[in-house]
C-alpha cells in the first residue's frame, strides 16, 4: 500500500506543478492519462473535427476562479475565427495563462462556456480535446534522450524524414546538424543543455509534428536579442499557418500581424482589435506599445554605446 501511495503522491505533486506552469502538459497527460479532478461525462463523444480543418474557438461569458473567494476572469467573451490568430496581452497576473489552461480544460469554469468547432469542451472526451490542441509552453522540459527523440515524441512512429522536415520548419535543423552527433545528440539534464530559445524551437518542432488543429503559444517572458525576436516571429507564422491559434504574448512586436488582439486587465478584456485599430484607439495597448518601443530603444542604445 505504502509502495503504491508514494508514486501516486509523487505524480500528484508533479501534476500540480506542471498544471501551474503549463509546461509539458501533454507529457504529463500521457503519464496519468486523465485529470481526476475533471471528469468526462458518461458516454461523452469525441470532439468532432472536419478533417484537418481548423475549428472556430469561442469563449462565451466565461467566469472563473481558482479559489472560491477570488474571481480571476470576468465575463470573458471572444471568438477566434477558424484558422486565425488571436493574441492576448496584458500585465502580469491579468489572466492570460489562465485562458490557455481553461481551453485545455485543466479546470472547469464556474459559468459560461467554451466551444471548439461549436462543441462545448465539457461535453467531449478530454482525450479528444487534448489531441486537437498543441501547446508550445514558455519553458519546455526535455527528456534525457536524443534531440531527435525529443522532437519525434510529438508523433509516435514518426519517420526520420518527418522529424527533419519539422526541425527545418522550426529553424532548429541547422543547429542540430552542427552538433557532433547531430540528431543523436543527448540533451536534457544529463546531456547537452539547450538555451531557452533552442528548447522552445524543439517544442515548436514537436508540436508541428503533432499537427494539431488548435495551437497555444506561450511566448517566453525573457528578453531576446533582435535576431531571436525575428526568429520567433517567423516561427509564429509557421505554427499559426492555417491553424486556429491563441498566442500569449509578452512582446507586442511579435503579434502585430494577429487578426485579433485582446488586451486584458485584472481578468477583463478592456480593448480588442487589430494592432492598427488599437493604436488608433490610443488607449492601454498604445501605451504598452510606446513603453516597449522606448525600452527597446534604450536597450539597443546601451548595446551600441558598449560596442
Ligand atoms: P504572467 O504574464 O505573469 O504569466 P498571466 O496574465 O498569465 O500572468 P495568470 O497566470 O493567468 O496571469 O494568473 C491570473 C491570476 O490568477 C493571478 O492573480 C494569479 O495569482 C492567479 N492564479 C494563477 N494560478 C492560480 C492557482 N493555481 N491558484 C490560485 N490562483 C492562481
Amino acid at each position: 500500500m505504502i509502495q503504491l501511495y508514494i508514486p501516486l503522491n509523487f505524480l500528484g505533486v508533479l501534476y500540480r506543478e506542471i498544471k501551474q506552469s503549463l509546461a509539458d502538459m501533454e507529457k504529463l497527460f500521457s503519464l496519468l492519462d486523465q485529470n481526476k479532478e475533471i471528469a468526462d461525462k458518461p458516454a461523452a463523444p469525441v470532439l468532432q473535427l472536419a478533417g484537418n480543418a481548423s475549428p472556430e474557438v469561442e469563449f462565451k461569458r466565461v467566469n472563473f476562479s481558482y479559489e472560491e473567494k477570488r474571481q480571476i476572469l470576468f465575463d470573458l467573451d471572444f471568438t477566434i475565427a477558424a484558422g486565425t490568430t488571436t493574441a492576448v496581452v496584458g500585465h502580469s497576473g491579468s489572466g492570460k495563462s489562465t485562458l490557455s489552461r481553461l481551453l485545455f480544460r485543466f479546470y472547469d469554469i464556474q459559468s459560461g462556456s467554451i466551444h471548439i468547432g461549436g462543441q462545448n469542451i465539457m461535453d467531449v472526451t478530454q482525450h479528444s480535446l487534448r489531441q486537437a490542441i498543441g501547446i508550445v509552453p514558455q519553458d519546455t522540459v526535455l527528456f534525457n534522450d536524443t534531440i531527435g527523440y525529443n522532437i519525434a515524441y510529438g508523433k509516435p512512429g514518426a519517420t526520420k524524414e518527418e522529424v527533419i522536415a519539422v526541425a527545418k520548419a522550426a529553424y532548429i535543423h541547422d543547429f542540430i546538424e552542427s552538433l557532433p552527433d547531430g540528431y543523436e545528440t543527448m540533451v536534457g539534464e544529463r546531456g547537452l543543455k539547450l538555451s531557452g530559445g533552442e528548447k522552445q524551437r524543439v517544442a515548436i518542432a514537436r508540436t508541428l509534428l503533432k499537427n494539431p488543429v488548435v495551437m497555444i503559444f506561450d511566448e517566453a517572458t525573457s528578453a531576446l536579442d533582435s535576431k531571436s525576436e525575428q526568429m520567433i516571429q517567423a516561427q509564429l507564422k509557421q505554427i499559426a499557418k492555417s491553424r486556429t491559434s491563441l498566442v500569449i504574448a509578452h512582446r507586442l512586436s511579435t503579434i502585430v500581424d494577429a487578426q485579433q488582439i485582446l488586451v486584458m486587465d485584472k481578468g477583463r478584456i478592456i480593448e480588442r482589435g487589430t494592432h492598427t485599430e488599437l493604436m488608433a484607439l490610443a488607449g492601454a495597448y498604445a501605451q504598452m506599445w510606446e513603453r516597449q518601443q522606448h525600452s527597446y530603444d534604450t536597450a539597443s542604445n546601451a548595446i551600441e554605446a558598449e560596442s
